[in-house]
């Protein structure tokens, strides 16, 4: 990757999705399924580059505004837009051997996992900008490399491994960040792909034997390396990296009751969240000190956030969830905050 320069840091994008009501909400509901979260028309002549996106408690009417990046609403229910929108961008710097990262932020039941990862009728971002990278390679003659790992109770776990293997995180004098023993699989087509990511779902679900659901309390990191060949001919080459990230459920401690083992996993989950808010605020608002080191997930990606990588974060909404989506907004905006 290229080294950072303090005068190009890019910002990091804070965007919000709520999805739809789902048939079984639906169906429970008494009738009203007005979504808690909108955006508030902005004037017309407004030259600002943001949204509003107003929060409302259709029992108590209790509100509150947040100023984000771009706001999709649940009856803009296509996740190809936002492909195209807002992670098409990241994509050419790859073939210049420039990182970026997607993260898909928020509680359990958002919709992270069917953004992120999507199902087979819909795929997600992942197989989406997978198969928008394979064919730019086309042109470039760039070869693909896929990882998939998953960050839990801030250990590193492999998930195309057949054992969930762990990995041990180094970074070197200069900054570059190395997961030992992280595998890496070649990828040129779609079915090759899938076949690699069926496998490391399905790990993702069972790797954790005896723990309760550990997919939506664990970080599911899927990376395509992208390595482009320069054309001197020097047989050297660029090589960029595309962090996807499943995050965990971000919680309220005030609101759940976690014990033992979930209390400490929803500790490392706020903590980690929390680093990684700070880390964005610090790029943001171009803060000296970025406070990479504060949990394992800012560290890993401390090469592929700031500098000349770019970043988006997409922020998951439950329309029928008003609390906590106040909860989680609240800290997309202040990461955001510039
Ligand atoms: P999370 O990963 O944040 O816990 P999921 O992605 O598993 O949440 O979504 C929760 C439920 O909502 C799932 O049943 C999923 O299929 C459904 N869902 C989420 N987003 C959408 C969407 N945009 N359109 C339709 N259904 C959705
Ligand atoms: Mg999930």
């Amino acid at each position: 990757a290229k080294s950072a320069n303090p005068n190009s840091i890019s910002k990091v994008r804070v965007i919000v999705r709520v999805r739809p009501f789902l048939s079984r909400e639906i169906a429970a509901g008494n009738g009203d399924q007005t979504p808690c979260a909108s955006v508030v028309e902005q004037e017309s002549d407004s030259s600002a580059d943001e949204v509003v996106v107003y929060l409302k408690d259709k029992d108590t009417s209790r509100n509150e505004c947040y100023r984000l990046d771009s706001f999709f609403a649940q009856e803009d229910n296509n996740v190809g837009r936002i492909f195209s929108r807002e992670v098409f961008p990241l994509i050419p710097g790859l073939f210049h051997g420039c990182n970026a990262t997607v993260f898909a932020y928020g509680a359990t039941g958002s919709g992270k996992t069917y953004t992120m990862q999507g199902t087979d009728e819909m795929p997600g971002l992942m197989p989406l900008a997978m198969s928008k990278i394979l064919s730019m390679c086309l042109s470039t003659g760039s070869s693909v490399e896929l990882s998939y790992y998953e960050v839990y109770m801030d250990r590193c776990y492999d998930l195309l491994e057949i054992k969930a293997k762990e990995i041990t995180v180094l970074d070197d004098k200069d900054g570059q960040i190395h997961l030992r023993g992280l595998s890496r699989v070649p990828v040129k087509s779609m079915s090759e792909f899938y076949e690699a990511f069926s496998c490391g779902i399905q790990r993702r679900k069972t790797a954790h034997t005896g723990l309760n659901d550990v997919s939506s309390r664990s970080h599911g990191v899927l990376v395509i390396a992208v390595s482009t060949p320069h054309d001197d001919g020097s047989g050297d080459f660029d090589t960029g990296k595309l962090n996807l990230i499943d995050l965990a459920g971000n919680e309220d401690n005030r609101r759940t009751f976690n014990e033992g083992i979930r209390l400490q996993e929803s500790a490392k989950i706020n903590q980690s969240l929390f680093a990684l808010s700070n880390v964005i605020y610090a790029l943001n608002n171009n803060l000296s000190r970025v406070p990479y080191r504060e949990s394992k997930l800012t560290r890993i990606l401390q090469d592929s956030l700031g500098g000349m990588s770019q970043a988006l974060m997409i922020t998951c909404l439950n329309p029928g969830e008003y609390q906590e989506s106040v909860h989680t907004v609240s800290l997309a905006a202040r990461s955001r905050h510039i």
